[in-house]
């Protein structure tokens, strides 16, 4: 049977992962995308099960606590992690499972699942992640600004990941995805 594999894609709010993310899954319907449960707020159009599993804070401390999540942290007010269970059958069953999560998510995976890649998605400045984060409509102006303020910490951390996409063009961004994840170079795991 071919070999699961954890894939992490990480990067500020805003500079457009979900966006690359659909694009992705319609091209290679055989990934399989981890849906996370958070404790933030749905937003409009957002469906339960679907972009979250939206839960009460003691319902995640619950999962929390009994080991149910495979990372979690905070972000921006709220808590958000990657429910075990899902992901460890995916891989086992040997089918390549996108984790869509924050840096210190990402940091967890990597301690706890050396192997897994991963790639960060990076603006071509703030100004215009800023920019997107806006048009996007659907945070808060306390939202954006908190937001704004954990983009630059994570962009900072961007040489800890093994591939970097800067999002200028959406499909250009795309194919360089594509070639971090079908194309390994040479003296890559
Ligand atoms: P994230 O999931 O990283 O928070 P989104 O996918 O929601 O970001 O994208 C944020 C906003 O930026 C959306 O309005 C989206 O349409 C826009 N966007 C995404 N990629 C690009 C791009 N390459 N060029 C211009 N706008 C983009
Ligand atoms: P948003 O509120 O914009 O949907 O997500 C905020 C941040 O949380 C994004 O950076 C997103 O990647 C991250 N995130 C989403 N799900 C998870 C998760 O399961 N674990 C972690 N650590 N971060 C997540």
């Amino acid at each position: 049977m071919a070999k699961g594999r954890l894939i992490v894609l990480t990067g500020p709010s805003g500079v457009g992962k979900g966006t690359l993310l659909r694009s992705l899954f319609a091209r290679h319907p055989e990934l399989y995308l981890s849906i996370s449960v958070t404790t933030r707020s749905p937003r409009p159009g957002e469906i339960h099960g679907q972009h979250y599993y939206f839960v009460s804070r003691p319902e995640f401390e619950k999962m929390a606590a009994e080991g149910d999540l495979l990372e979690w942290a905070e972000f921006a007010g709220n808590c958000y992690g990657t429910p075990r269970r899902p992901v460890e059958e995916q891989i086992q069953q040997g089918r390549w499972v996108v984790l869509e999560i924050e840096l210190q998510g990402a940091r967890q995976i990597h301690k706890n699942f050396p192997a897994a890649l991963r790639v960060f998605i990076m603006p071509p400045s703030l100004t215009e992640l800023e920019q997107r984060l806006r048009s996007r409509g659907q945070d808060s102006e306390e939202a954006i600004v908190r937001r704004l303020a954990t983009a630059r910490a994570e962009i900072a951390a961007v040489g800890e990941f093994d591939f970097q996409v800067v999002n200028d063009d959406l499909d250009k961004a795309l194919l360089r995805i594509e070639q971090a994840l079908f194309v390994p170079l040479a003296g890559s795991v």
